[in-house]
């Protein structure tokens, strides 16, 4: 067993706190709590958490801006962010603005600590994409890939890459032209079953992307589209 993780609970609903630290503290977690976004941010400087459950709604700065501040500075913990079942578009918003995945209130004490897990197991994987038996470092083109460091280049810049978005590059650079549909990239980079809506999570985050890895985002040389099928990255042997 690994040295224990920690865990920031933001979130301004002292009962929700309340049970969220109980669980976590059950499956072996550390918890910090902060009740508004303020100081949830301090605490995401200050206290270096393995993840970060982020409430939406919160005193003084919403969610969205903790996590947006947090991205700005090249922190890249996982978020996890917690929305209410109405706000649909807050799940995309989330995403757009770096978070690594949503969960929907009211969640399952159960799927929440299955997530939990599953975000802090791939930040902690060290081999993201294991049938690359090679390792090579080049991709395609300008794009080149670091797996010592987890660093990714384009042109010879490193890329800026939230963790997740790394894995899903990894994993499909280490198939290429092998075409995953969203339900499979779900499971296998996103490491939990297709549920519902979750779909949305992998196109978006295809679109972020492209837009960070992409000369053209909306003509995508490496991480291409195979309309009703799925994704998968190009070697670079088709025009
Ligand atoms: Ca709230």
């Amino acid at each position: 067993m690994d040295t224990q993780k920690t865990i920031l609970i933001v979130e301004d609903e002292k009962n929700i706190v309340d049970i969220l630290r109980f669980n976590l503290q059950r499956s072996g977690y550390a918890t910090v709590e902060a009740y508004d976004g303020a100081d949830g941010l301090a605490k995401a400087r200050n206290a270096n958490p393995d993840l970060i459950l982020l409430d939406v709604m919160l005193p003084n700065m919403n969610g969205f801006e903790v996590c947006k501040t947090l991205r700005d500075e090249g922190n890249n913990v996982p978020v996890i962010i917690l929305t209410a079942r109405e706000e649909e578009e807050d799940k995309v918003r989330g995403l757009e603005i770096g978070a690594d995945d949503y969960i929907t209130k009211p969640f399952s004490m159960r799927e929440l600590v299955a997530r939990v897990g599953a975000n802090i197991r791939r930040t902690t994987s060290l081999s993201p994409a294991p049938e690359n038996a090679s390792g090579a470092s080049s991709l395609s083109g300008e794009l080149s890939i670091n797996a010592e460091s987890h660093m990714v280049f384009r042109a010879g810049r490193p890329i800026d890459l939230t963790q997740r978005e790394y894995d899903l590059l990894t994993f499909l650079a280490a198939n290429p032209n092998r075409v995953y549909s969203r339900v499979d990239l779900m499971e296998q980079v996103w490491n939990y079953g297709y549920v519902g809506d979750d779909v949305r999570t992998v196109d978006v985050t295809v679109r972020r992307l492209r837009e960070k890895i992409e000369e053209n985002p909306a003509s995508p040389v490496y991480i291409r589209t195979r309309r009703g099928m799925g994704y998968y990255f190009s070697s670079g042997a088709e025009a």
